[in-house]
């Protein structure tokens, strides 16, 4: 009788563990995860990440969208202009809305995808380590939503010598004054 009851203690304890586990985990996959990215108005501050699963991303985005963005494809060059290629203004992530380039580090690379030598803030975007198609290359995310937007390589023009190499549909464009 006696060892009934310590057993039975026993897994009660165990369940209460288990239970103290699981909410553990679930507290963990809830916190916040906040990075440093250069806001419209050039206010750098943290903000929070974007986070969201593939079925809340395809409530947002075409199907073409997220398979560039959330899944790492490749636009087919266009030659064509996200904008009308004399507009001024801001090349915004399609994802989350952050601001990723201006047209004024717009430049024509003849590869027919939008191209730019240098970001908006260096902040919003981060590059990777991309080993796919038998190539070493220099992936580039968003920061605050880690959406695909595309490449960026060491043959760019002056003043970097960058060329961010970006798919059409990771990128929105907004005439501004900048
Ligand atoms: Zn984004």
């Amino acid at each position: 009788m006696k060892s009934k009851i310590i057993k039975s203690k026993r897994t009660k304890s165990k369940r209460i563990k288990k239970e103290r586990d699981i909410k553990k985990t679930k507290k963990i996959s809830n916190i916040m995860v906040n990075v440093l990215v250069t806001l419209e108005s050039g206010v750098t501050k943290k903000v929070r990440k974007v986070i969201k699963s593939d079925l809340e991303w395809g409530k947002i985005l075409t199907p073409h969208e997220f398979e560039i963005t959330r899944r790492k494809g490749t636009d087919k060059p266009r030659f064509e202009n996200l904008s009308d290629g004399s507009k001024v203004g801001i090349y915004y992530c399609k994802c989350c809305n952050l601001p990723l380039f201006t047209s004024k580090a717009k430049y024509e690379s003849n590869t027919g995808w939008p191209s730019f030598y240098e970001p908006f803030s260096k902040n919003n975007v981060k590059n990777v380590k991309d080993y796919s198609q038998n190539m070493i290359r220099d992936e580039v995310l968003c920061t605050r939503c880690d959406a695909h937007l595309g490449h960026v390589f060491k043959d760019g023009p002056p003043p970097t010598g960058l060329r961010y190499c970006m798919n059409y549909e990771s990128l929105s464009f907004k005439e501004k004054r900048i």
